[in-house]
């Protein structure tokens, strides 16, 4: 009986893949190796529970024999190894969802090959990556005997008897010569690359991976002659510290955790640690960077925590496990519900994954609003850097998360210019007042210097101060806070007024209506309205906008992306009645309505520079002020 074997079909096409992959991570072959070595040791150790034949007394473990003169590296275990027809079932078939899942990726779409390979765990084929010729050598403690399976990559595999005595596989890869790759394979055999890919993708496998490591040592009696010597050491550290319970681990350690895994020169602001076991089974650490990474607001950045899947190295950026808002958090999940061959497609559809990240979620914002609690100063830093991100949240998505946020946003408040939640604020409110009143500009300064805000601290109600472009957004969605409606202190009718107030001023108005109209024909092009105002105590005039869009959603959205034609405010120039320059007008309306038209530029002007807006015509308004001093020195 001939030995030699044909590949089927689907594991001839992978195996052609690979062997002609200009696929870049080809260093990916080791993390599958010693993934499946640490699969068969776990097999081992479950069955010797129960099975008498299998001994308790093994130390189960994996070692890496690196051979240059034969340019071969070995991966070892002594697990469950496989008898010929396991050979024959799992190395000749794709058997396996995910490379099988892969074949079919790739029929749809044949052109990206490259792509498709990154996204999957293709196991064990990946070794022909980097090996022209792969051999293993295999014994179950079942069979008598142990196997050789052989290949080359090429449309056929040989198995043969082996001598091989005790349980286990060795898989022995010939490396490729490297003149025939685009990448040197050589340095594979080199000690120190061995090492680092270990530590980089299975660091944390929870059995021993040894290898023989050389190491320059001081020759005794002479002090500065070095002899080399080599030790067989353990070379990953096995328990990952997201697996220590909390007592287990310092503060410092998580914190050089951080630094070393994200690259940060500091401390995070919060480190979350948590570990769930029942239905669903997860170990998590997520670190808030105490600044905001350099680039988090470019296109480039990419959110997403690392994945591990029992202590495995799955994917490095995650991005299902993050919502948007939450895109500046560092940090990895470690779950043995996931399984280490699934596909990313197959993963932004994982029950078990949506399931983590949505418990994620919560388990953040309950930190965060513990922090809000007990650490106020360190929530306003953290809000100072990354609140901008938790209002976009409240936004996005028509609001489907204002209640998990709305308690975690913060304004600076008129009340003592400090950073306040909405809670604070409602619960300051005063017996007769109905709204949250809320005041947009570029900053507090100016922003309190506005006429509108006279009424307002008249009546000791307190406003926030919306300096954010996405503030009105946000409170847009989220309508009211505990029944209290949102008002700008700059938009539509403020209501502040008593029935006599309000009956005195409707008077006025019709009593002094051609003058208002004519003011108003004078400034049809520029505001839809011209009345007088109940929001002014000490100053002249006022912009204000009409409910809707207002000043500054119409600033934010001119400055988007195609905002010429973006919605404009509604502008309504208000005149205080009671202010001296009120009665002015109407002396002149009597006598010289020409002064009154250029009056009424003039205070449009004005109300627009205070409002923030500059002029369009800077220079006419400068001469107007100029004939106007002349003609009142006269
Ligand atoms: P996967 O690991 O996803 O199952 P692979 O192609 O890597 O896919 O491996 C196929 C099968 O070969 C494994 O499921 C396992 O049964 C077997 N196998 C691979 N490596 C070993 C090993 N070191 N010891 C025992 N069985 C192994």
């Amino acid at each position: 009986m001939s030995n030699v074997r044909e590949f089927k079909t689907e594991s001839k096409q992978l195996l052609n893949l690979m062997i002609n992959s200009i696929y870049t991570h080809k260093e990916i072959f080791l993390r599958e190796l010693i993934s499946n070595a640490s699969d068969a040791l776990d097999k081992y150790n479950y069955l010797a529970l129960t099975d008498e034949r299998l001994s308790k007394d093994v130390e189960l473990k994996i070692e890496l024999i690196l051979n240059k003169d034969q340019k071969t590296i070995t991966i070892k275990d002594n697990g469950i190894g496989m008898t010929e027809e396991d050979l024959v079932e799992n190395l000749g078939t794709i058997a396996k969802s995910g490379s099988k899942a892969f074949i079919e990726k790739l029929k749809e779409n044949s052109q990206n090959t490259v792509d498709i390979i990154g996204q999957f765990g293709v196991g064990f084929y990946s070794a022909f990556m980097v090996a022209s010729k792969v051999v293993v050598n295999s014994k179950s403690p079942f069979s008598e005997s142990g196997y050789i399976w052989e290949s080359t990559g090429e449309s056929t595999y040989n198995i043969e008897k082996s001598n091989k005595v005790d349980h286990g596989t060795e898989v022995i890869l010939y490396l490729r010569d490297d003149e025939e790759e685009d990448e040197a394979i050589s340095q594979y055999l080199d000690e120190y690359e061995i090492k680092s890919l270990v530590k980089k993708y299975s660091d944390y496998v929870r059995y021993p991976i040894m290898m023989d490591s050389s190491k320059e040592v001081p020759v005794e009696g002479k002090e500065d002659q070095y002899e080399t010597v080599v030790e067989n050491e353990t070379i990953n550290s096995m328990v990952p510290i997201w697996k220590k319970s909390k007592s287990e681990i310092t503060d410092e350690e998580l914190n050089e955790f951080y630094k070393h895994q994200y690259h940060d020169f500091e401390n995070p602001i919060k480190v979350i640690h948590t570990n769930v076991e029942g239905t669903l089974n997860y170990n998590a650490l997520i670190f808030i960077p105490t600044k905001a990474p350099y680039d988090l607001y470019s296109d480039k950045y990419e959110k997403g925590l690392q994945l591990y899947s029992k202590g495995v190295f799955i994917q490095d950026k995650c991005k299902e496990l993050v919502p948007d808002y939450l895109r500046f958090i560092k940090g990895l999940v470690d779950s043995p519900d996931l399984s280490l061959n699934i596909s990313r497609e197959i993963l932004q559809h994982n029950k078990q994954l949506s399931k983590i990240a949505s418990n994620l979620e919560k388990k953040i914002k309950n930190e965060l609003e513990r922090m809000l609690a007990n650490e106020r100063e360190k929530y306003v830093e953290f809000f100072k850097t990354y609140g901008v991100n938790l209002k976009y949240g409240l936004y996005d998505q028509y609001g489907a998360k204002k209640d998990l946020l709305k308690d975690l946003v913060l304004f600076i408040s008129s009340h003592s210019k400090e950073y306040t939640t909405l809670k604070e604020y409602v619960s300051r409110m005063k017996e007769n007042q109905e709204f949250i009143y809320y005041a947009s500009g570029n900053s507090i300064e100016q922003i309190d210097k506005l006429p509108q805000m006279e009424l307002l601290k008249d009546k000791e109600f307190e406003v926030l101060y919306f300096t954010d472009d996405i503030d009105e957004f946000a409170i847009g969605v989220l309508m009211d806070y505990e029944g209290k409606k949102f008002k700008s202190i700059s938009q539509g009718d403020l209501d502040l007024q008593s029935k006599e107030e309000k009956k005195e001023l409707e008077d006025k108005a019709k009593e002094h209506k051609d003058l208002l109209q004519f003011i108003q024909e004078n400034l049809k092009d520029k505001v839809s309205e011209v009345k007088l105002s109940s929001r002014l105590k000490d100053s002249a005039v006022c912009l204000v906008s009409k409910e809707g869009i207002s000043f500054e959603m119409e600033r934010v959205l001119a400055a988007m992306p195609g905002g010429n034609n973006a919605m404009k405010a509604q502008k309504v120039l208000e005149i205080n009645p009671k202010h001296n320059l009120f009665i002015a007008l109407e002396n002149l309306y009597e006598r010289d309505k020409d002064s009154v038209k250029d009056y009424a530029g003039l205070l449009y002007s004005q109300a627009l520079l205070i409002e923030g807006f500059t002029l369009d015509d800077p220079i006419a308004f400068s001469n107007k002020m100029c004939d106007l001093m002349i003609k009142s020195s006269k």
